[in-house]
């Protein structure tokens, strides 16, 4: 193919030779699990988002369990939580026996609408589950009203910062990130939770080590937990990665203005993109989604874009819907208006952060092309 032909895919990892560098180092150490590197790439997240711990986990997945645990999530208990989301956050609720409530989205910020949440809430709800959706912030300062624990996931948000300043991640919440190979920064699996306290990172550090106590001996265990080490290699890839971090944030950046200005210069009508930056609140972009016209076939504009080698996906499906949800928790169509008509209508164009201005250009004249086809 061609240059002006070639496959544009729609996420892309960012790595160079001091990931390959620093994942050698650690290869010849022999040293490749439970090492140095897994707390030096939590101390990165401390120091980024100015909490007093996190611990490195096995996945984004595994973060958000262990986070819901540590919040006293139990049999029969609810959390209440987005629709409008990647399956994991409400699954880790089930892992826990308990039942994901979900509450329907802001129709513009896509995320947990904080009346819906506040209504969703009964007495036996035991935890809220926000999701900073495509990198926006959640509205966590109106859910902490509520006075029930919160478990954030930030898994899409790395970079994100609330209208009060802190970060996302770094109000003292459980707050899980996630790094597969999409994400902000990546180590190709794995996941991280900022901890505000003491006792959730002791507990979060022995659960994710078979529930191993800090002092006790390799095969000594006093709690239930599980393998969700990250590996010492894992971390060297991401310690490099957190250091290239506001590169790659910048570089994200640049993308979403590149975007904004090819639609603006020649808008498509009935085309939602991404909401701006409003309240004060600041995105960290993670994907480009838009809603495409209701008038217009999903599945069939990604097959055309994909016949004119531009790769994009549907994002996201609405959890309540999926098969596994409707017949568990008899979830059905309808309960959550606002998530349904956006997820049916939403697709991730190509965005990562080596994407010239060039192929923003390309992906923005054939999605044109094909919706006014
Ligand atoms: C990526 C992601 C996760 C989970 O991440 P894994 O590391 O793949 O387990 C959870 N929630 C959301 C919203 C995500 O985008």
């Amino acid at each position: 193919m061609s240059a002006a032909t070639d496959v544009i895919p729609v996420a892309k990892p960012f790595l160079g030779p001091e990931e390959e560098a620093r994942v050698l180092e650690v290869l010849r150490s022999g040293h490749l699990s439970l090492g140095p590197r897994v707390p030096e790439f939590e101390q990165a997240f401390v120091d980024r988002l100015g909490v007093p711990y996190a611990a490195a986990v096995s996945s984004g997945t595994a973060g958000l369990h262990l986070g819901l645990r540590a919040a006293g999530v139990s049999d029969g208990d609810e959390v209440v939580t987005s629709p409008f989301s990647f399956v994991a956050s409400a699954n880790a609720a089930v892992y826990e026996r308990a039942r994901p409530v979900f509450a329907d989205i802001d129709p513009v910020t896509l995320n947990l609408d904080p009346a819906a949440a506040a209504a969703a809430v009964t007495e036996r709800t035991t935890a809220l589950l926000p999701v900073h959706i495509f990198g926006y912030p959640a509205d966590t300062p109106a859910l902490e009203q509520l006075g029930l624990p919160i478990v954030e996931d930030a898994c899409e948000a790395l970079g994100a910062v609330h209208a009060d300043g802190t970060p996302v991640g770094g109000r003292g919440h459980p707050a899980v990130f996630a790094f597969y190979a999409n994400k902000q920064i990546t180590t190709g699996e794995g996941g991280m939770v900022a901890i505000g306290d003491a006792a959730t990172k002791e507990r979060i550090d022995s659960e994710r080590n078979q529930g191993r106590a800090p002092e006790m001996g390799w095969l000594d265990h006093d709690r239930l937990g599980f393998n969700y080490r990250l590996s010492d290699i894992a971390c060297a890839v991401g310690i490099v990665q957190m250091q290239r971090l506001p590169f790659l944030l910048e570089q994200r950046q640049r993308v979403a203005d590149a975007y904004r200005a090819a639609f603006a210069a020649d808008p498509v009508d009935d085309l939602t993109l991404p909401c701006d930056d409003a309240d004060g609140n600041r995105r960290g972009w993670f994907v480009f989604v838009v809603q495409l016209p209701r008038s217009v076939d999903r599945d069939e504009t990604i097959r055309a874009l994909s016949a004119r080698g531009i790769q994009s996906k549907p994002y996201l499906p609405a959890i309540h819907l999926m098969s596994f949800y409707r017949e568990r928790f008899g979830y059905r169509e309808g309960q959550f208006p606002v998530t349904e008509d956006v997820s049916a209508r939403s697709i991730a164009l190509p965005f990562f952060p080596a994407m010239s201005e060039g192929q923003v250009a390309r992906v923005v004249e054939e999605l044109r092309a094909v919706l006014t086809a």
